[in-house]
């Protein structure tokens, strides 16, 4: 169950050792309550005299053994008591798969690695602006920076190390799955060798997703039985390009507005058909998302004024899309009729 009570002016006596609290502190503090501290059992307080009845108690799992009287006395006295989760051992980073854009498709893990975090490091492809309503970390955008320069790759991983090695729970916050074209292996890298504790949470890729938030699903059956994902970062030579015009399942590309002339070109000349299906799904589950469907040999011009983020979708699947939508259309029609005829 989750509750929202609006905490402004009110207070709030979190209790547990100063490190496990530190993030409930944080998180009460930007709810607006008034915090006051009681970080042992024995009664050790910062900031002079504890309220005498306090709107909440927020109790922060610490592992220290003694809170259990002060917690009944609560129970009795009918003060609420918010159990909080401690704010685990310092410094360690975790990679988090963002998911396309919205935080309706963050993973529940992505969410408590959120939550625990004391610094995010995040990038414009992740669920950025709803990041101040699920963390209380200092946010740093190492996408783009004021003067709009991008922060290196190195130097993201130099960020993000020294945060760790100074105590920080660091979180970097990655555009959907860390592993899927995010460099994600590298970041882990960098993280084993200064011998800071990293670990990754998968995220929902955009190579999957935002197809499907075009209606177009990767696999079908007797339609596609594969898939394949490329990057068009960089233009594919001969030899790839005629790999995957051999496949015969489905092709998603991400990162390919640049070289989708150059894909589109080579896919012909590697004998894949004019008429194959072929779809641009621009900025998913973003304002102003987009579809554009072509075929391989009219999609250049069919395409021309779409930009980035933007995936490709090459294969009959795109046929499957259209003809749910068919359908869909057709189910409104229907309804309005009897509605129309309902109301007559
Ligand atoms: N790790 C990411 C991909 C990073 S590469 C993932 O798993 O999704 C960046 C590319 O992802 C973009 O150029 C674009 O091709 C694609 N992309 C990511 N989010 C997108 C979105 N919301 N809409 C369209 N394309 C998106």
């Amino acid at each position: 169950m989750q509750l929202s009570i609006d905490l402004t002016g009110r207070e709030v006596l979190v209790t547990g050792g100063d490190h496990a609290a530190r993030q409930a502190v944080r998180r009460y503090q930007a709810a607006g309550a008034v915090v006051s501290r009681l970080s042992t059992p024995q009664g050790a307080s910062h900031d002079g005299p504890l309220p005498e009845r306090p709107f909440l108690v927020a109790a922060v799992d610490d592992g220290q053994p003694g809170w259990d009287a002060l917690l009944d006395r609560c129970r009795e006295t009918g003060i609420p008591v918010s159990m909080e989760p401690s704010a685990g051992p310092v410094g360690h980073v975790t990679l988090v798969g963002g998911g396309p854009g919205v935080s309706e498709l963050l993973t529940v893990a992505a969410v408590k690695a959120l939550r625990d975090a004391d610094v995010v490091f995040y990038d414009r492809l992740a669920p950025y602006q709803d990041l101040p309503s699920l963390t209380s970390a200092e946010l740093v955008d190492v996408g783009k920076q004021p003067g709009h320069h991008k922060v290196s790759q190195g130097d993201i991983e130099k960020l993000m190390v020294q945060s760790a090695l100074a105590g920080n729970n660091v979180v970097r916050l990655k555009g959907g799955d860390p592993y899927v074209f995010g460099r994600g292996g590298e970041e882990v890298a960098a993280c084993v060798a200064a011998g800071v504790p990293v670990k990754v949470i998968s995220g929902v890729t955009s190579a999957i997703s935002v197809p499907a938030a075009a209606g177009i699903p990767v696999t079908h059956r007797e339609v596609s039985h594969m898939f394949t994902v490329v990057s068009g970062h960089a233009p594919l030579t001969e030899k790839e390009l005629t790999h995957l015009a051999g496949l015969g399942g489905t092709i998603v590309v991400l990162m390919g507005i640049g070289t989708l002339h150059h894909l589109a070109a080579g896919l012909r000349r590697a004998g894949m058909k004019a008429n194959m299906p072929m779809a641009v799904i621009e900025r998913g589950y973003r304002p102003g998302q987009r579809t554009t469907i072509a075929q391989l040999g009219t999609i250049v011009t069919a395409a021309a004024d779409c930009t980035n983020p933007a995936v490709l979708v090459i294969g009959e699947v795109v046929r499957v899309a259209e003809a749910n939508r068919g359908h869909a259309e057709a189910a409104a029609d229907l309804n309005r009729l009897a509605a129309s005829l309902m109301g007559s």
